[in-house]
């Protein structure tokens, strides 16, 4: 027999809160605004998973039992009561999610008495809220699968599939920890958030929403509540809880992603703005009407969030201050141990997040010749710079009708050499003259592929449709022929780093690829650039308080060459990621080239002394 579903009428503001955790401090929080605002426990609806992450299992029990007038069922209160293994959250196998869930629920169980588990276990999975003339379901996850996680990038035709499964005009889920409203063909989609964690926007803040009756719909205010994150956090450490949770309580985001689409990935840390909407219940035959075109209404958060930081436009103007006045950090060459050589930006394919924007068509750097290469290697030579290894970038070098012949000289010379490559097409048309190569001059060649995730769908994302199994391939040719491998792949994703080199180990070993996932040399992880994101300038005193030297940074040891499209002859810069910037073009020469660099480009801040990206292969 199905319980019936309980049903609650209000004519007042409903209080609606998300995943409390365990997270006595949040949870208080939450209730006293309720308090404030004269909203009383009647009028409160929990949608699940009171214990999760937090250090306050049963007082946090204790607390919505008595202040929180319905609570449904989450997946964390079913698991709890039916002395589960794990959580039942749904994490993929293997991921970050799993391992760190399984300390807090091993912990939350210990925690909870008998009274506890048989309050879970009487909860409904299910409240009707009748609120305005109409009726919202109340649930954790889907109507059915009560661990279903819908985000606000979920399609709208699974949400159109939930809403009318409930029968309602419209649902109230949790689960998904992250708030957001929609009218799916005009019914209500809501997620008031988590009140236990912060929502992934690079805040502390937790969220949760009043729903008031008005004007024939629904006034939905989404509100953030500061709390003692910090309270919660030590406690959290004191329990011995995972230390990346009680992290995320101050970082304001959260150590793994792996349930997350891409979409809200793109979005972490981007802060979210309290808002409050208006959600007007749509006719029902107008509904019908619109069964064919399913629609989604972002009501809030509305639209691309990734894309609504921006840089702040005073900084990164003057090279030698701050914009807050204080002296900019410099760096000083001390050895050029690298020299980069752009062998032009056409490429193949066109990567989203290319950070020098290659495509097939943008040639702003020409292709370099043999001959302009072979100028600075003898330069080299007559200078006694003592560098050691010659990288090669692009675009795809492949793609450089001189490229081998520039490969050949470098190592005839005596040098390391590194390339980078999509060991797509360009590079498996030169199989051949690479298999001479590597014959002459063995493991002073490294060939280092992009190959940006471990998944083909991640690695798509980024890349394009049908880019995964060539570039697969390429790096498997290369294995098969004992080249001296590296791959290159991003963080973009918020994974942790230790489950994504899990799972390019997981690659490598399947196809025999003699790569060391574990070895941050083999297999070096790129942070994503955002062109557009703020970022901390770079300050003399930021080498102290990050505990960095300036000799870690790519221009004290590396410079790279250039030809800009129109130009006459290439040119040095200080480093490979700022190619078009003329502020860190450095004359002609390497002897005048070693000159100091201000760090006065964002992306000094977000890819060299705050994500700690070199390109050398050592
Ligand atoms: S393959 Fe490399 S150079 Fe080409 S577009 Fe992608 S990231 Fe840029
Ligand atoms: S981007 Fe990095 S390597 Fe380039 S100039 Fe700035 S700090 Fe130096």
């Amino acid at each position: 027999m199905p319980r019936p579903i309980p049903l609650l009428r209000v004519d007042g503001p409903v209080m609606v809160l998300g995943g409390p955790y365990g997270n006595l401090e949040a949870t208080r929080a939450a209730l006293a605004e309720a308090a404030r605002l004269k909203i009383s426990s009647d009028r409160i609806v929990c949608t699940g998973d009171v214990v999760a992450y937090g250090a306050d299992a049963a007082a946090t029990v204790a607390l919505v039992r008595g202040a929180v007038g319905h609570v449904v069922m989450g997946n964390c209160e079913a698991s709890i009561a039916a002395a589960a293994p794990d959580c039942g959250c749904g994490f993929p196998a293997g991921s970050s999610c799993e391992r760190l869930s399984a300390a807090w629920f091993a912990y939350a169980a210990r925690e909870l008495d008998e009274d506890a588990r048989c309050w879970m276990a009487a909860l409904p999975p299910r409240i009707d809220l009748e609120i305005a003339g109409v009726r919202l379901a109340v649930i954790h996850g889907g109507v059915d699968v009560i661990n279903r996680f819908v985000f606000a990038s979920t399609a709208a035709a699974t949400k159109r599939a939930e809403i009318e499964r409930s029968g309602c005009d419209g649902v109230i889920g949790g689960h998904c920890g992250l708030p957001f409203t929609q009218a799916i063909d005009g019914r209500l989609w809501h997620n008031a958030g988590a009140v236990g964690l912060p929502a992934n926007d690079g805040t502390t803040r937790v969220w949760c929403s009043i729903l008031t009756a008005e004007a024939g719909g629904i006034a939905i205010e989404h509100r953030a509540l500061e709390y003692d994150w910090a309270a919660a956090a030590a406690g959290m450490r004191r329990a011995g809880l995972p230390q990346e949770y009680a992290a995320a309580l101050a970082t304001g985001l959260w150590p793994s992603c792996d349930v997350l689409p891409l979409k809200e990935i793109r979005e972490r840390g981007v802060p979210l703005v309290p808002e409050r909407v208006f959600w007007l219940p749509p006719a029902r035959d107008a509904v019908r009407k619109r069964r064919r075109a399913c629609t989604r209404d972002e009501l809030w958060p509305r639209g691309e969030r990734a894309a609504q930081l921006r840089l702040a436009p005073h900084k990164f103007r003057d090279p030698q201050l701050t914009a807050t006045g204080v002296p900019r950090a410099h760096v000083t060459m001390e050895r050029l141990t690298t020299l980069w050589f752009n062998t032009g930006t056409l490429c193949n394919i066109a990567c989203r997040n290319c950070y020098i924007e290659s495509s097939p068509r943008n040639d702003r750097l020409v292709y370099l010749t043999r001959g302009e290469v072979a100028a600075f290697l003898d330069e080299i030579e007559s200078a006694g710079t003592g560098t050691q290894e010659i990288g090669f970038t692009g675009g795809e070098p492949f793609m450089n009708p001189d490229f081998i012949a520039m490969l050949h000289d470098s190592l005839a010379r005596g040098f390391r050499v590194l390339v980078l490559t999509n060991a797509m097409r360009p590079m498996q048309r030169a199989k051949a003259r690479l298999l001479d190569i590597r014959n002459k001059f063995g493991n002073r060649l490294t060939m280092r592929v992009s190959l940006d995730h471990f998944t083909p769908e991640r690695h798509e994302d980024e890349r394009g449709p049908g880019t995964f199994r060539p570039t697969l391939d390429g790096l498997i040719w290369l294995a098969r022929n004992s080249f001296r491998l590296a791959v290159a792949g991003r963080t973009m994703w918020g994974d942790d780093e230790s489950a994504e080199r899990a799972g390019y180990a997981r690659l490598f070993a399947e196809h025999a690829i003699a790569v060391d996932a574990a070895s941050p040399r083999e297999l070096v992880l790129f942070p994503e650039i955002d062109p557009g994101a703020d970022v901390p300038e770079i300050t003399d005193a930021c080498w102290g308080l990050l505990g960095k030297s300036p000799a870690d940074v790519m221009c004290a040891s590396s410079r790279m060459i250039v030809k800009r499209k129109g130009s006459d002859r290439p040119v040095v810069v200080a480093c490979t990621l700022l190619p078009y910037d003329p502020r860190f073009e450095l004359g002609v020469s390497l002897r005048a080239a070693t000159r100091t660099v201000a760090l006065n480009h964002p992306n000094c801040a977000k890819f060299c002394v705050l994500g700690g990206a070199s390109c050398s292969a050592r």
